[in-house]
Order: structure tokens, then sequence, then C-alpha cells
């Protein structure tokens, strides 16, 4: 008997997990391959790339690599053709390549700004402009962006982070406006802290994770692979009316005062 309930089952589908090689795309790409997809992993360090997909070959899942950087607008129309034709039509896309540049305000430089922008926000633009019209012509795609609680809040010296992330809800939205009629469903998914080599800063300092323990209901920081759950509900066709959504898994932080 499958274990898996048709709503939740991924099998036949493919997925493009952008930033992937590690941390958080990492464990969403294993999740979604084990629920039956087939990865396709993205990151530009060729080397950590090649690394990650050897360990999800090894737990048996069916990956392909794609080294590209997603502020690159020529990259991406390369790659992602190539995959169209090389590996298989892109069914599942999750913009998550993302990266942190504190400073405070008036510290920050012009390039803090850009980069994070860059990489966090009109990435999303950038891939989602090459994926979408395929995903429209076939009037079927799943898309989800990885926002954060910076999507709703903000803690000094993550200005250019914030306004990425807000931006990226608002992207969120507009996208599932324009393509829901298209049978696209664009949601996503805001983290609270979780454990990985960006939040490395704040796990090493003792009175961040002291008082991020003590603000999160849950008192502790999440594991990535507690993203999974929701990952793959919006990757299958459970949530096929689900459209603009933003789905905080926080372990209730901004539930709470
Ligand atoms: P991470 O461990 O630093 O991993 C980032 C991944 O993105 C790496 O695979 C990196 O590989 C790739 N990447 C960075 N810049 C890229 C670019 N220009 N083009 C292609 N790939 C790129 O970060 P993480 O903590 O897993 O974060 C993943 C996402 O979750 C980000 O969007 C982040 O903002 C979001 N998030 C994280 C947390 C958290 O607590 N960790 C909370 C909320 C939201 P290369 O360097 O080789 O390119």
């Amino acid at each position: 008997m499958n274990p898996t309930h048709p709503l939740f089952d991924l099998a036949g589908r493919t997925a493009l997990i952008t930033g992937s090689s590690q941390g958080i795309g990492l464990a969403l790409a294993r999740g979604l391959g084990q629920a039956g997809a087939g990865i396709v992993l993205n990151g530009r360090d060729q080397a950590r790339l090649a690394a990650a997909a050897a360990t999800l070959r090894a737990d048996g899942l069916n990956v392909a690599t794609a080294a590209f950087d997603v502020t690159d607008a020529p990259a991406i129309a390369n790659a992602v053709t190539r995959i169209e034709t090389e590996v298989a039509p892109i069914d599942i896309l999750v913009n998550n390549a993302g990266i942190q540049r504190r400073a405070l305000l008036t510290d920050m430089t012009e390039e803090q700004w850009r980069t994070v922008l860059d990489t966090n926000l009109t990435s999303a633009f950038l891939v989602c402009r090459q994926v979408a019209p395929r995903m429209i012509a076939r009037k079927r795609g799943k898309i989800i962006n990885i926002c954060s609680m910076m999507s709703e809040v903000s803690r000094p010296s993550i200005a250019n982070y914030c306004a990425a992330k807000g931006g990226l809800k608002m992207l969120t939205r507009a996208m599932a406006t324009e393509w829901a009629g298209s049978n696209l469903q664009v949601n996503a998914i805001g983290p609270g802290y979780f454990k990985t080599e960006l939040t490395k800063p704040l796990v090493e300092n003792v009175e961040f994770n002291d008082w991020i323990c003590k603000r999160t209901p849950a008192g502790r920081w999440g594991n990535p692979d507690e993203l999974i759950g929701t990952t793959i509900y919006l990757a299958a066709p459970a949530s096929n009316f689900v459209n603009g959504q933003i789905i905080y898994v926080d372990g209730g932080v901004l539930a709470s005062l």
C-alpha cells in the first residue's frame, strides 16, 4: 500500500529549488524528493552543489544540478532552457536563494543594499520570468517563495533584508493575482529562526540566542526539516485553490508580543 495520500503525492513532478546546495534549500529539496518529485539543485559554488547532489543521490533520490547565479538574467535563461529540454519541464519552483549583509542603516553601503535586494527579491522576478511563461503554456505550476518573519517585522541592522522580504511577500501576491487564472498557485513560506550558515552569527551570539529562545513561544530554534511539510503542501494538489498566501512557520513568534 502506498502510504502517501494522493493530494500530497509529487510522483512524476520536477522541482527546481534555488539556493539548495545547503541549509533550508537542501532540506526542502530532500523533502520534495522524498514525496516523489525529481529535483534540480541550484547554487553558485559547483563543488558544494555536487556534494549536495551526491548526498541526495545516496538517499536514492532523482537529482540534477544547475549552477547559476539567481541575479544573472542571461545565466538564468540558459539554465531554465537546459533544464526544460534536458531534464524535464519544471512543475514546481521554489525561490529560496537568499543572503544577509548586516549593517545599521546609517552605515549601510549601496553595495550591501543592492546585493541583498538583487539576491532576495529581484531574483524571484528574474527566475519566474523564465519559468512562469512555460507553466502558463502548460496550464499548471506551483511557485513557492521563501519569505521571512522580516516580511512583517524588523530588527536593527537588517533593513535591506526586511525591504527585500517585505517586497517578496507583495510580489507573491502580485504573481498569484496575474497567474491564478492559468492554474498556477503562487504562495510563500515565512520561516522564523532556523539554524543554518545564514544564521550562524546569531546562533553563536549567546545574548541573541537566549533572547530568541525566550521570544519564541516554542522556546527554541527551528530545524530546516520542519519546513518540509508546508513545502510539500504548497507543491502538491492539496493546495490547488490556495493562492497568494504567506504561511509563517516560526514557533509562534509573530503571534505573540
Ligand atoms: P544558507 O544556508 O546561507 O544557504 C543559502 C543558499 O543559497 C546556498 O545554497 C547558496 O549557495 C545559495 N545562494 C546564495 N546566493 C545565491 C545566488 N546569487 N545564486 C544562486 N544561489 C545562491 O541560507 P538559509 O538559511 O538556508 O536560507 C535560505 C532562504 O531562507 C533564504 O532566502 C533566507 O532569507 C530564508 N530564511 C532563512 C531563515 C533562517 O533562519 N535560516 C529565516 C527566514 C528566511 P552558493 O553560495 O554556492 O550560491
